[in-house]
């Protein structure tokens, strides 16, 4: 039986991750099915390093095949901050809002060409045997004020080239589908199928 273990315990990213994953694996579990791991401390000095950091710790405990996803925006004109700061800008409990005045602000005399930024997935995959790191990655700008109603995080701020929009203004299932998150699951997948 094929079993895999998401390492999070954030149920709106296990729920999308369960939905695209679910035809390749027979049992999908969560860290809500192992209290006993508890917290994963995620001080790495990469992306890369945190979501491994999930993903091992999980397959240490369980046994079981486990993956991680981990999100970072960085800003050329801040040397690619937010970064590892990405969740908690404004501080360790800031809320979307308060990140999102941080940015603008520290990109308040930025000139339009270096408002540059990027999502960047991470998403690990630790079995012991078959570890593998995969990446999706999407190209945009900081706009000046919030655009768009949808979404969360920073999507009102991040205009996505390839569409022309705020995240924010995008449908919420195109969004999942062409997302960072999105091609590094897809990513995720074909590597799934040459190993099982
Ligand atoms: P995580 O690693 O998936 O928890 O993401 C870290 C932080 O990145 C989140 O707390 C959000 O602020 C931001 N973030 C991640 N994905 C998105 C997205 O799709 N749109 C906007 N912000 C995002």
């Amino acid at each position: 039986m094929k079993k895999i273990v998401i390492a999070s315990s954030n149920k709106h990213k296990v729920s999308e991750i369960s939905a695209k994953i679910q035809p390749f694996f027979n049992h999908i579990l969560s860290l809500e099915d192992f209290p006993q791991i508890g917290e994963i401390i995620e001080d790495g000095n990469t992306i890369e390093e945190n979501s491994f950091k999930k993903s091992r710790a999980s397959f240490d405990h369980t046994k079981i095949a486990s993956i991680a996803d981990d999100t970072v925006l960085e800003v050329d004109a801040l040397n690619g901050d937010p970064g590892l700061f990405t969740a908690r800008y404004a501080g360790v409990n800031a809320t979307n809002d308060e990140n999102i005045k941080k940015l603008l602000y520290n990109l308040k005399s930025a000139e339009n060409s270096a408002r540059t930024a990027r999502f960047r997935t991470i998403i690990s995959y630790v079995d012991g045997i078959n570890d593998f790191s995969v990446e999706g990655r999407i190209e945009g700008e900081i706009l000046k004020s919030k655009k768009g109603t949808g979404g969360f995080g920073y999507d009102p701020i991040f205009y996505f080239n390839d569409f022309k929009m705020s995240l924010a203004e995008m449908k919420p299932e195109l969004k999942n589908e062409v997302s960072h998150r999105g091609m590094a699951i897809k990513k995720f997948i074909l590597k799934i199928k040459n190993i099982y």
